[in-house]
């Protein structure tokens, strides 16, 4: 199935089901949380880190390394870190969309990874 573009909720939902029943090839990003000696900053950043600039210089405020979690989209992180952290739940911005490569659901507006493959739009 994967690939059809979803005309009906119905089947939007049987589609997102049948991928998600195949989770063991489930793409998986890595994210990492950081913060201040003080507190008072927490940072999320794509893979191990510590969060560096283009530059490769060491982003200040990111002293201790809170957390790290293999989840499929930057979105997914981004759920996890405002359930932890105690905030509201996370919103992406955007509407939420097929992946153009596997059919299940990402935010081509926000990040643009798909949860599911290694798309990223
Ligand atoms: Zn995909």
């Amino acid at each position: 199935m994967r690939g059809s573009w979803p005309a009906t909720s119905g089947r939007l939902h049987r589609a997102a089901f049948e991928t998600d029943s195949e989770g063991a090839d489930a793409m998986k990003r890595v994210f990492t949380a950081w913060r201040s000696l003080d507190g008072s900053q927490i940072s999320l950043v794509q893979g191990e880190g510590p969060p560096r600039y283009a530059n490769g210089e060491l982003q200040p405020d990111c002293e201790i390394k809170l957390w790290r979690i293999e989840v499929g989209s930057y979105e997914e992180a981004m759920a996890i870190r405002n359930r932890r952290l105690g905030y509201g739940p996370y919103v992406p911005q955007g509407e939420a969309a097929a992946c153009p490569s596997c059919g299940s659901m990402y935010y081509p507006e926000h990040s643009g990874q798909c949860w599911n493959c290694d798309f990223e739009g």
